[in-house]
């Protein structure tokens, strides 16, 4: 088949996706497994804008790692708390800004403006006029308006501290008999707001709604959700195993949804009819390098090099001492009627995959009797245990074909 062919076949069908765009890192589901309570937390700090409008600017600050689901849900939120004001005849405005890409307060503020159709002058003015001018808009719409600033950590290193002082505490200023702008700062890590004076941190910490990482299980119901509600993924074009796998491996919602798009691409490339969990496992090393070089390093291994490296993550990755792990190394051979290697073998074989950055070592400190020397496997190669598992079953069918 010529190549062109190959193009047009794939634009008329799509045996492996639904409804693709649903796996868009800025699409906004309709459930948000696992984020009720950060929602109603939302809610709670929001109310008065919704019942009392006008006497109260709220300020919260939501914070949580990479992937932990802060921008979806506080985007939900904006459209939750619009729909209401709706239903309750308020003019609720929501804008979502990020402030990695608008580095001043200035610029976020323009941004909103623009998003919401306000025609704001972007250049001449002051933020604290800007910001006037912004207010005076919503006032002749008797609007009321949430900005929720996404990335605030970079914001807070790259403006001013005035500016800062201007976003915490301006309806403090008289003038404003009704307070019409709200925020809602969404950052990684609230150490950010070390560097930013007493008075103003006080005021953006006073409602904080945290993003605890998902479990593996979390994780699952966000596929699950994504695949079956959203229907991202034809019926039946994956299999419960590979959404089981890659919510194993993943650790944050976004690398999740990563790989089960690039797993389904993957699979529509290869022609294959469903995700199986093969392809789910490419899909992670693609995105993945270093996990994909891991994985081609084992397979370089022999056999009693990778039964050592099972004896090592036999305490799940903790730091052990080089006797430890021969000890085990030595029961887990005798269990499978082999004999083990010499002591100073072992010692070798963790030296040659220390400088394969499979497994980092330590000299013990003082304190511990006599010095020894620790050992722990790195992080990719936790990720990549099942593979290791099975790379050992295959050198021992190997064996005895
Ligand atoms: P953060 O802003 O905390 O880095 P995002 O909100 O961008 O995380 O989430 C990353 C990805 O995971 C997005 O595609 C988002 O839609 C999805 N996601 C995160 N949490 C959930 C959830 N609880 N339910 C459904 N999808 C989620
Ligand atoms: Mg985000």
């Amino acid at each position: 088949m010529d190549v062109k062919d190959f193009i047009e076949d794939l634009l008329q069908e799509e045996p492996i996706f639904e409804r693709k765009e649903a796996l868009n890192p800025d699409y906004i589901p309709a459930n948000l497994p696992a984020r009720e309570k950060q929602i109603k937390e939302l809610a709670i700090i929001f109310r008065d804008i919704l019942t009392k409008p006008g006497s109260v600017s709220v300020t919260a600050i939501t914070v949580g790692k990479h992937g932990t689901g802060k921008t979806v849900t506080v985007r939900k939120f904006g459209e939750l708390v619009t729909e209401i004001g709706k239903e309750r005849g308020i003019k609720i405005m929501f804008a979502h800004v990020n402030c990695h890409k608008q580095r001043t307060v200035f610029l976020t503020l323009v941004e909103a403006a623009r998003q919401l159709n306000i025609d704001v002058p972007n250049r001449g003015l002051s933020t604290q006029e800007l910001f006037k001018n912004l207010h005076d808009h919503l006032e002749k719409r008797k609007a009321f308006l949430i900005i929720a600033l996404d990335e605030f950590d970079y914001l807070i290193n790259t403006s001013t501290m005035e500016d800062l002082y201007l976003l915490a505490r301006v309806y403090d200023e008289p003038g404003f008999t009704t307070k019409r702008i709200n925020y809602i700062f969404i950052i990684r890590d609230l150490n950010s707001l070390m560097i930013v004076d007493r008075s103003i941190r006080d005021q953006f910490m006073k409602n904080v709604v945290v993003f605890p990482e998902y479990t593996k299980e979390e994780l699952y119901q966000i596929l699950k959700d994504r695949v079956e509600n959203e229907k991202a993924i034809r019926k039946g074009a994956i299999e419960e195993e590979a959404l089981r796998y890659i919510a194993e491996h993943s650790e944050n919602a976004r690398f999740a949804l990563e790989v089960l798009d690039l797993a389904g691409v993957i699979a529509q490339t290869d022609g294959a009819p469903i995700i199986t969990v093969e392809y789910a496992k490419k899909a992670i090393s693609q995105i993945n390098p270093e996990l994909g070089i891991i994985s081609k390093t084992i397979k370089d291994l022999d056999l009693h090099q990778l039964l050592l490296l099972k004896a090592i993550l036999k305490n799940g990755g903790k730091q052990v001492s080089i006797g430890t792990i021969e000890n085990e190394y030595v029961n887990i051979v005798r269990n499978l009627g082999e004999k083990p290697r010499k002591h100073s073998q072992v010692y070798e074989y963790i030296r040659k995959m220390k400088m394969l950055g499979l497994v980092i070592t330590e000299q013990s400190g003082k304190g511990t009797r006599g010095r020894t020397t620790l050992v722990s496997v790195t992080d990719s190669v936790k990720e990549i245990e099942e593979n290791i598992e099975k790379e050992i079953q295959n050198r021992l069918k190997e064996k005895t074909e």
